[in-house]
């Protein structure tokens, strides 16, 4: 007996792993029995039905008996460079289809594939001018009786490989190991496997790498996925109850400190910006450490909740810091933080990199003399020189733009700090739950009053000239505007030039509308001060590389023109159109494009057009691009998912939040009979650990 995470033998162990296999399985992140057996397949080839070749279309696969009718050539002349094409009939009993076997470099087929002889053909077919053909192909002999040999009826694993990997060593590999177990451990509980029909841990691994049937397959994977999210749910519910250990219960009050500041503001909450701020506040009175993402979509004002949050730890005497993923922004949030919170006493400061010598080193010493209460800056926050007096909450904005390791770092800093993430990026809740585990998650849905969605346009080269007018008569009524160009290489270069002649181009077209240009390599007080000029009206337009794209907030930009809007992706241009409407007024956005428009572009350019809604078109992402965005969550380390998806398996994300549940609820130490193989699995070959913070 063993666990499916139990076996440590080294890969090298396997015949036919020598040093270049090892090199290239290690690229798999594989050395041990175990890792091969958590291997996923990419797909599976299915032989187990007969399709016979009336009746197939393009790119279908052929898995029929055929008799060799014909050999011909084609191709250059007679010589060399022929072909040999093998023309065979369906014999199957299921229509007599005919399709031409393309042998290139293969002309040797011609001596051992037989006329006159029965062939089990599996292949691609396509075709090609009337005739079906088919270029990659296996053929073997049929059975003496004219029956299929073994290779039909089998369902094949197509594992991902690399370097001298070939699908014949994997597997050869896979089934020594699963040879090598008699029996894996069950690590599901009896009642769920009745329950949910899942077949045990044992038929299920070895099922899903060799299946013998497409509904066998199903169940094998039903019963991995749901195996996975299971312990995926418990431990982190088992996590969050051991900090819970002593909540404090009762209403969170807001501090004097707290309705001073909402009464000096011009404008109301919003109702979902209470809900958070209750919500966060709650969090910040209970002994556990606060973990909650507020996600909202650009302008629906987040950072005003985080400041009216922030006062609640200040009047316990803890410090606060705020941190944004760019200097630009971290200096806009110093501004809006001191014009917000210096009239009640606050004492701000702001650190990035730029800070230097003598003043940077008076503000590390106010800060770890507990004289500022809070600081505001970039990731340079979290380096090894910055001490906190008393650190107790922390504030991270645009959270997907930091790295884990650096917001590690940061919370380091603090013995049990609160944490709030933002993010413009909204996720569907039912993948927020699953992907930040033990995340709390607080959400603004609702705009500030008054604003006006975002009126977007679709232009094309013809369209060009009217965009311009329209643009020109927000001028006139005095808005302003952004012009922006897409990063289109690494080096910069060639957006720079692109960037450039726009500018100029715009200069020619508004000849009196004051402008400014600017990209990333201009230095950051270059920046600043264009940024100054532009927010205090005296620059009617900036045009620009996709600098302006996180987070700056100027209420009078109306208009947002954005070139190659093709080459942007969703959630880019869903952040950079809400650099407008941020105010009562009507504002625009213009996407510009060009003539040859792949079609995952013009689904894009569709769901920008129809919705200004970020949740729906953060699913619309989902949709078009697959899951593709899920690995980069996998990189990123929230966690490792290789049997489940979290967009095809949200019914079995349910059952095993449930089934975490209820189990812990009943008997939270594992202890009945009926949970053994859960409190054995954990002990012995955990699918995930169970992370401890008091590191
Ligand atoms: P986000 O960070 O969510 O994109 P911001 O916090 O930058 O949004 O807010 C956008 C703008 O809306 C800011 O100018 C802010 O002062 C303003 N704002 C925030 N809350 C409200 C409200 N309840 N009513 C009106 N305006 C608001
Ligand atoms: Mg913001």
């Amino acid at each position: 007996m063993a666990y499916v995470r139990g076996l440590k033998q080294p890969i090298t162990e396997l015949s036919g792993v020598g040093p270049a296999a090892k090199a290239a399985y290690l690229e798999l992140g594989i050395s041990t029995y175990s890792d091969l057996l958590l291997l996923s397949p990419r797909t599976w080839e299915d032989r187990s039905e007969v399709h016979p070749l009336g009746g197939l279309e393009d790119a279908q696969m052929a898995n029929t008996l055929v008799e060799v009718l014909s050999h011909s050539y084609f191709g250059l002349k007679a010589g060399k460079k022929r072909t040999l094409k093998i023309l065979v009939r369906d014999v199957s009993g299921l229509g007599d289809g005919r399709l031409s076997l393309l042998c290139f470099g293969r002309n040797f087929l011609e001596k051992t594939i037989k006329v006159g002889r029965i062939y089990y053909l599996y292949g691609s077919v396509n075709r090609n001018r009337g005739e079906l053909q088919c270029s990659q192909f296996e053929l073997y002999p049929a059975t003496e009786d004219g029956d299929f040999p073994k290779q039909f009826g089998q369902i094949l694993p197509i594992y991902p490989l690399r370097g001298s990997l070939s699908q014949r060593l994997i597997r050869t590999n896979m089934k020594a190991v699963l040879a090598s177990v008699d029996t894996f451990e069950d690590e599901m509980t009896a009642s769920m496997r009745e329950n949910y029909h899942l077949l045990s841990t044992d038929q299920a691994i070895r099922a899903y790498h060799f299946p013998p049937s497409v509904e066998v397959l199903h169940q094998a994977h039903r019963t991995l996925a749901l195996t996975e999210l299971f312990y995926l749910q418990l431990v982190a519910r088992r996590h969050k109850s051991l900090q819970q250990r002593s909540t404090r219960t009762g209403p969170s009050i807001p501090t004097k400190l707290e309705l001073k500041c909402i009464e000096t503001l011009p404008f109301s909450l919003t109702g979902d910006q209470i809900t958070s701020l209750t919500e966060i506040r709650q969090d910040l009175d209970s002994d556990m450490p606060m973990n909650r993402l507020l996600q909202g979509d650009v302008g629906s004002g987040k950072t005003l909740v985080a400041w009216i949050s922030a006062l609640h730890v200040l009047s316990q005497k803890g410090q606060v810091a705020f941190m944004a993923p760019t200097e630009l922004l971290a200096r806009q949030h110093a501004e809006s933080g001191a014009a917000l919170l210096e009239k009640l006493g606050i004492r701000l400061a702001f650190l990035t990199g730029s800070v230097k010598n003598k003043e940077r080193r008076l503000l590390l010493e106010a800060i770890k003399g507990g004289e500022v209460d809070i600081i505001i800056g970039t990731h340079a926050l979290f380096s090894a020189e910055v001490a906190f007096r008393n650190l107790r909450y922390v504030i991270i904005d645009e959270q997907h733009r930091f790295g884990v390791e650096q917001r590690l770092a940061l919370l380091e800093k603090a013995q049990v700090p609160d944490l709030l993430l933002m993010t413009a990026t909204p996720i569907p809740r039912t993948l927020s739950l699953t992907v930040f585990g033990n995340l709390n998650v607080s959400t603004l849905r609702t705009m500030p009053a008054g604003r006006k969605p975002v009126i977007t346009h679709l232009v094309n080269e013809q369209s060009r000239k009217r965009m311009y007018q329209a643009v020109g008569v927000e001028f006139q009524r005095g808005h302003q505007a952004y012009f922006v160009y897409p990063r289109i290489d690494d080096s910069g270069e060639s957006d720079l030039r692109d960037v450039n002649n726009m500018y100029e181009f715009l200069k020619n077209e508004y000849p009196t509308v004051p402008s400014a240009l600017i990209h990333s390599k201009l230095d950051e007080e270059e920046k600043v001060h264009i940024l100054k000029e532009y927010q205090g009206g005296r620059i009617a337009y900036l045009v620009s590389t996709s600098v302006v794209e996180v987070g700056i907030d100027i209420p009078n930009a109306t208009c947002m023109v954005i070139e190659h809007a093709d080459r942007f992706g969703l959630s880019a241009l869903h952040q950079l159109r809400g650099r407008v409407g941020r105010s009562v007024l009507q504002s625009y956005c213009f996407l510009v494009f060009g003539d040859e428009l792949t079609d995952e572009a013009k689904q894009r350019l569709k769901v920008m057009k129809e919705s200004n809604d970020g949740f729906y078109i953060a699913e619309q992402d989902l949709l078009i691009r697959g899951p593709g965005e899920l690995t980069g969550t996998r990189q990123s380390g929230y966690l490792k998912l290789i049997y489940a998806s979290l967009t095809d398996d949200l019914p079995l994300i349910e059952i095993a939040r449930n089934e975490a549940d209820h189990i812990l609820e009943s008997d939270p130490g594992l202890l009945q009979v009926e949970h053994e193989p859960i409190r054995a699995t954990l002990a012995n070959a955990p699918p995930f650990e169970e992370e401890h913070s008091e590191a």
